[in-house]
């Protein structure tokens, strides 16, 4: 059993205000005045239950959480703990999912939210070890217009170098809003060579993935686990090569399943999708991207060989460059190598251990 924290791999869901730490929560509460809500600081993970209530408490919180990011310097500083925190659990690429709307209002608008975020991604990129790139996020609960004006600014910042913009996304609740209606914001991402990542198949089912997959042609879906409910589905996302962003402590914090065993990653892994894990919102689901790695191997029962396998996807599914991904999938071969050290607890030294020296 190696240690997880050690095995390189690539961060692609998590978003800017459900990174942060709780003491970070706290602080910028404090500053501010503002009153947080009791489960956003008790340290206990959100159960929410997989309904339209559900969702609205969860929303509510992380409105609440979102309502204390309110300067460049408290923006700058939840990236650079994201990073930090990430680089602390082997993630050597973090894509950070990031709607400038809620930021736009106190640092003069979406384009400098969006500046102040790829500025600090660079930053933290050099200081923590890691390569952070962006994602710019809509919401499906805003019009489809401003989901296009978002995917024209985060056009303007397309690349493949630290810190650039890798990809456009589209969250908030799964059951709101018209799919197809956001199609042409999806068309301006892509014609930019942005990669397209918008959520879905989590809290609907393997309809709305066939929905986005036919309006939205997605290179990633966030989520997607639901896709295990269609043989079909299934067999398209991985024929198409769409890469599934999967989140079983979101998963259980929403209530889309009771518990970790219930998410079906063998399911996913085993069709052949490509399956990245991720956090989502650490903040709200008291989970961090390692935890989802552990959930793997304690209620899946993953092998070494398997997480290693995971972790590569994760690598193979971002969208660092093709030198990045070759150098972290030689790490991920190392990491494996490496011996187990389980196997290094010997109790007969006198059979088969060789001193050298
Ligand atoms: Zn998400």
């Amino acid at each position: 059993m190696r240690d997880l924290a050690r095995l390189p791999k690539a961060h692609l869901h998590l978003h800017f205000t459900g990174s942060m730490r709780v003491p970070t929560l706290v602080d910028m509460a404090a500053a501010y005045n503002v009153r947080l809500p009791e489960a956003l600081v008790d340290n206990d993970p959100l159960r929410l239950p997989a309904t339209e209530r559900g969702w609205f408490r969860f929303q509510r919180l992380y409105d609440a959480a979102r309502a204390c990011v309110r300067s460049e310097a408290d923006m700058r500083r939840l990236v650079d703990e994201a990073a930090a925190d990430d680089a602390a659990e082997g993630s050597r690429r973090l894509e950070i999912q990031v709607d400038p709307t809620s930021y736009a209002p106190f640092v003069g608008g979406i384009t400098p939210a969006v500046e102040i975020v790829i500025d600090a991604a660079r930053v933290a990129s050099a200081a923590h070890g890691i390569e952070v790139g962006v994602i710019v996020a809509a919401s499906r609960m805003k019009h489809p217009l401003d989901a296009r004006t978002l995917a024209r600014l985060a056009a303007r910042h397309a690349g493949d170098g630290v810190g650039d913009v890798v990809g456009f996304g589209l969250s908030n609740d799964e059951r709101r809003g018209d799919t197809s209606q956001f199609g042409p914001a999806f068309d301006i991402a892509r014609r930019a060579g942005l990669a397209a990542v918008p959520h879905g198949g989590e809290l609907l089912g393997p309809d709305h993935i066939g929905e986005v997959m036919r309006e939205l042609v997605p290179d990633r879906i966030g989520h997607g686990v639901r896709a295990a409910e269609d043989e079909r589905v299934l067999a398209a996302i991985v024929e198409r090569g769409v890469a599934l962003e999967v989140n079983p402590g979101s998963n259980i914090g929403l209530g889309v399943y009771a518990e970790a065993s219930e998410v079906p990653l063998r399911t996913l892994v085993d069709a052949g999708a490509l399956v990245a894990l991720g956090a989502d919102d650490p903040l709200l689901f008291g989970s961090r991207l390692v935890d989802q790695y552990e959930i793997a191997r304690t209620a899946h029962g993953f092998t070494d060989t398997e997480l290693a396998a995971l972790a590569a996807s994760s690598i193979r599914a971002s969208r660092a460059s093709e030198s990045t991904r070759t150098r972290l999938l030689a790490e991920v071969d190392a990491w494996l190598l490496a011996p187990d050290p389980a196997d290094a607890v010997d109790t007969h030294p006198a059979r088969g251990t060789v001193t050298i020296g």
